[in-house]
C-alpha cells in the first residue's frame, strides 16, 4: 500500500504526534516502539514509507535499516529521523533514502514523504511484473544472486521451485489473450498463497513462475510445490476452467557447476514429459539411472505425504494410494517398480491388498509397513512372496532407502538368474530340434533332389516328345527346386534360433508389413486362383516388432494357408486392444484336425503327416512361434476340421505415456 506509513520510534510522544499529523494529511499510519517489532510490521504490511528513528534502545535505526534493505522485496522508502546532524552519512549508507533532523518543519516533512513514496513507487514498478503484481525476472535474478551468496557463505539452505502452467497455449487459443491474462493473475495469487512470506515469488516470463525459498531444502520445497500443485488442480479459473501446472524442484549445492535454476528446469521438464500436473525433484547427486517408481498404499495421509517427500528427495518417483482400490487404478496406469503397503487399513487390510495385487502383478515386489505386525502376520506375508517389512513409525529414511534398494537388487539378481535358465532351456530345445531336423533332413532333401535329377535326365534323353509333357517336367523340376530352397532357408532359420538371436524391436506398421507380404505371395495366390483379402483399419497404432522378421512370420503363415486351401479367400484382419494388437489370418482350407491343434507350434508337427502329400520340414510354425515370442508377442490358432483355420498373432503396442 503506497499511502501507508510505518513509524518506528521509541518515544511515544513523537509517535503520537507524527501519527496524528500524518493521518490528517491523508495517510494511513501504523507504529512500532522498537526495531524488532518495526521489522515485523514492515514485512507484514508492506508500507510505502518508513519513518525510522536512529537512536533506540536495543536494535538501533541503522541496524533496522540494514536488515530491511537486505531483502530486495522491501521496496519501501526509508526516512531516518535523527536528533542531531552528523549521522546522516551513516544513515544513508545503511540504505536509507533520506533523513530529517528533529525538530522538523511539518511542511518539509510532508514534501519529503511525498518524494519518498514516489521513489518507492518507481522502485516497485521496476521490480514487479505489471500483469500479475509478483516480482519480475530481473528482481528474481538479483535476489537469487544475493541469496546464493549468503547461503554459501553462511552454510545456509536455499531451494528453488519452477512452475509452468500446463497447456497454457490452449487457454489463449480457446478463450483469447485477455482470459489468458486473467488466468496468469489468478495463478500468481494461488502460488502466493502456497508459499511463506519470506519466499520470493516471481514471474520469469510467459506462464513460467519461480519461487525462491531461503532457509529451505528440496524437501521443504517439494512440500510447498505439492501444496501449490494441489491448490491449482482444485482452483476454478475464469470461464470455469480447470488447469494444472508442472513443477521442478532443486536445492543449492556446494561446488555446483550447473546452477540451481538449470537443475530445477531439468526437473520441471521431466515433470512435463512424465504426464504433467506433477512435482519432480532434481536427481540426487551421483544418481544417474532411471528413477525407481514406488507406490505407497496407506490410509494415513500424513504418512503418505511424509514418505513421498522423503523418498522423492532421494530420487524416487512416488505414487500414493489411500486404499487397495486406488492402488489398483494406479498400477493399471503407471509402471511401478515396488509397492509399500500399510498393514492397518480400514476395509481390505495390507495383507489382503497384497494378495490381490500379487494375483494381477505376480512379479511386483512388495514391502509391508506395519506398526504392530505380529510374527505370524510377517511370516505369512514373507511366505506368500512379500519381500521385506518395515516397522512404523518410520524414522530413519536412510535405512528405508537402503532396504528398498536391497529388495530391488535381489529382484534384479533373481531375474538375471531366471533369464539365464530360460536361455539355457531355449538352447537345449533348439539343439534337440536341430538334431532331429538333421536326422530327418536326408529324407526331406532326397525327394526333391531325386525329382530334379530324374526329370532333368528324362529331358536330356529326349524322353518327352510333346511340349506339353516338357512343360510338366519343367514345372516339377521347379517345384522341387523351390522346395529345396525353402528347406535351406529353414535350416538357416533354425541355426539362427539356436544361436539365440535377438530381435531388433522397432515400431512397425502392420499395413506396411502386409503390403510386403502381399507382394511376396502374389504369384502363389494367383497360381491357385485364391484371393488374398487384406482389410485393415486405416489408423492402426504401430506395434513392437522386428520389421523383417514380422514380415517373415506373416509370409510363412500365409504360405501355410495357401498350401492347405484350394478354393476361396485368405482374409487378414487386425484389431487393436488396450495394450496389444491382434492380427488374424483366416483361410477357407481343409482346417486342422482337433488333436493336432495343441501341438501345432511344436517342431516337426506336420499337418500332412498322414497324407504325405505336402512337402515341408514341419518347422515353419515352430519358427513363427519362436520369432513372435522373441518380439514379446503370442501366436495361436483356432480351427474346425473342414472349415478352414484362423491364425492369431498378438503383438505389443507401443506403450502410451
Ligand atoms: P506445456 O504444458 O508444455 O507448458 O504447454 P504450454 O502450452 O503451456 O506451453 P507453451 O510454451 O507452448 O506456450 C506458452 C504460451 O503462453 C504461448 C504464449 O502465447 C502464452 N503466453 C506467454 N506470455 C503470455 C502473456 O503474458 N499472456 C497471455 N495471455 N499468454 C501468454
Ligand atoms: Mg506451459
Ligand atoms: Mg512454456
Amino acid at each position: 500500500m503506497q499511502n501507508r506509513i510505518l513509524i518506528i520510534d521509541d518515544d511515544q510522544d513523537v509517535r503520537e504526534l507524527l501519527r496524528k499529523f500524518l493521518q490528517e494529511a491523508g495517510y494511513s499510519v501504523s507504529t512500532a516502539e522498537n526495531g524488532e517489532t518495526g521489522i515485523e510490521h514492515a514485512v507484514a504490511e508492506h508500507p510505502g514509507l518508513i519513518l525510522l528513528d536512529i537512536n533506540m534502545p536495543g536494535m538501533n535505526g541503522l541496524e533496522v535499516c540494514r536488515k530491511l534493505r537486505s531483502d530486495p522485496k522491501n521496496v519501501f522508502s526509508i526516512i531516518m529521523i535523527t536528533a542531531s546532524e552528523g549521522n546522516e552519512v551513516e544513515g544513508l549508507e545503511s540504505g536509507a533514502d533520506d533523513y530529517i533532523v528533529k525538530p522538523f518543519q511539518k511542511e518539509v516533512l510532508l514534501a519529503r514523504i511525498r518524494r519518498g513514496i514516489e521513489t518507492a513507487e518507481r522502485r516497485l514498478d521496476a521490480h514487479v511484473d505489471p500483469l500479475t503484481n509478483v516480482f519480475n525476472r530481473r528482481t528474481f535474478n538479483t535476489f537469487l544472486a544475493q541469496e546464493e551468496e549468503r547461503a554459501s557463505r553462511y552454510g545456509r539452505q536455499l531451494a528453488l521451485i519452477l512452475a509452468d502452467i500446463d497447456h497454457f497455449k490452449a487457454v489463449n487459443d480457446t478463450y483469447g489473450h485477455d482470459v489468458g491474462d486473467k488466468v496468469l493473475i489468478e495463478m500468481a495469487r494461488v502460488l502466493r498463497k502456497s508459499c511463506r512470506r519470506s519466499d520470493l515469488l516471481a514471474r520469469l516470463g510467459g506462464e513460467e513462475f519461480a519461487i525462491l525459498l531461503p532457509e529451505a531444502n528440496a524437501e521443504a520445497a517439494i512440500i510447498c510445490a505439492e501444496k501449490a500443485r494441489q491448490q491449482i488442480e482444485q482452483h476454478i479459473f475464469p470461464q470455469d476452467m480447470h488447469l494444472t501446472a508442472s513443477f521442478g524442484v532443486a536445492e543449492l549445492r556446494k561446488n555446483d557447476q550447473e546452477g540451481m535454476v538449470k537443475r530445477a528446469d531439468v526437473a520441471m521438464y521431466a515433470a512435463k514429459e512424465s504426464g504433467r500436473n506433477k512435482v519432480m525433484v532434481e536427481k540426487p547427486e551421483g544418481l544417474e539411472d532411471h528413477p525407481v517408481s514406488l507406490l505407497v498404499i496407506d490410509d494415513d495421509e500424513s504418512i503418505r505425504e511424509l514418505i513421498r517427500v522423503k523418498m522423492m528427495y532421494r530420487g524416487y518417483e512416488v505414487h500414493l494410494a489411500e486404499s487397495g482400490d486406488a492402488a489398483f487404478r494406479i498400477l493399471q496406469k503407471y509402471d511401478v517398480n515396488l509397492v509399500l503397503i500399510d498393514q492397518e487399513m480400514p476395509g481390505r487390510d495390507g495383507m489382503a491388498t497384497y494378495l490381490a495385487i500379487k494375483d494381477e502383478w505376480p512379479q511386483l515386489p512388495a514391502i509391508m509397513v506395519t506398526a504392530h505386525g505380529s510374527k505370524h502376520l510377517i511370516k505369512s506375508f514373507l511366505v506368500s512372496g512379500g519381500r521385506d517389512f518395515i516397522e512404523k513409525p518410520i524414522v530413519d529414511f536412510e535405512s528405508f532407502d537402503f532396504r528398498v534398494k536391497r529388495v530391488l537388487a535381489e529382484l534384479r539378481k533373481e531375474q538375471e538368474a531366471e533369464e539365464k535358465i530360460r536361455a539355457a532351456k531355449v538352447r537345449d530345445e533348439s539343439r534337440k530340434v536341430k538334431d532331429v531336423f538333421l536326422a530327418s533332413m536326408s529324407h526331406e532333401l532326397r525327394t526333391p533332389l531325386a525329382h530334379i535329377i530324374g526329370f532333368t535326365q528324362r529331358l536330356q534323353k529326349g524322353d518327352c516328345s510333346d511340349s506339353e509333357k516338357q512343360r510338366v517336367f519343367l514345372d516339377k523340376i521347379e517345384a522341387a527346386a523351390q522346395s529345396l530352397n525353402r528347406i535351406v532357408e529353414e535350416i538357416l532359420d533354425v541355426t539362427l534360433i539356436e544361436s539365440n538371436i535377438q530381435c531388433d524391436i522397432e515400431q512397425v506398421s502392420i499395413q506396411d508389413a502386409w503390403r510386403a507380404v502381399a507382394a511376396k505371395v502374389a504369384v502363389n495366390i494367383q497360381a491357385k486362383a485364391l484371393m488374398l483379402d487384406i482389410s485393415l483399419p486405416p489408423h492402426l497404432s504401430k506395434v513392437k516388432a522386428d520389421p523383417q522378421k514380422i514380415v517373415e512370420v506373416f509370409e510363412k503363415i500365409t504360405r501355410n494357408s495357401i498350401k492347405f486351401t484350394d478354393h476361396g479367400v485368405i482374409s487378414v484382419r487386425a484389431q487393436e486392444m488396450p495394450d496389444e494388437m491382434i492380427v488374424s489370418v483366416r483361410d477357407t482350407g481343409c482346417g486342422i484336425p482337433h488333436e493336432k491343434i495343441s501341438r501345432l507350434f511344436e517342431p516337426f508337427e506336420k499337418l500332412d503327416h498322414e497324407t504325405g502329400n505336402k512337402s515341408g520340414t514341419g518347422l515353419g510354425l515352430y519358427i513363427c512361434r519362436r520369432l513372435i515370442e522373441l518380439m514379446g508377442g503370442r501366436i495361436w490358432v483356432s480351427s474346425e476340421e473342414g472349415h478352414g483355420a484362423t491364425f492369431f498373432i498378438a503383438l505389443k503396442l507401443e506403450r502410451k505415456s
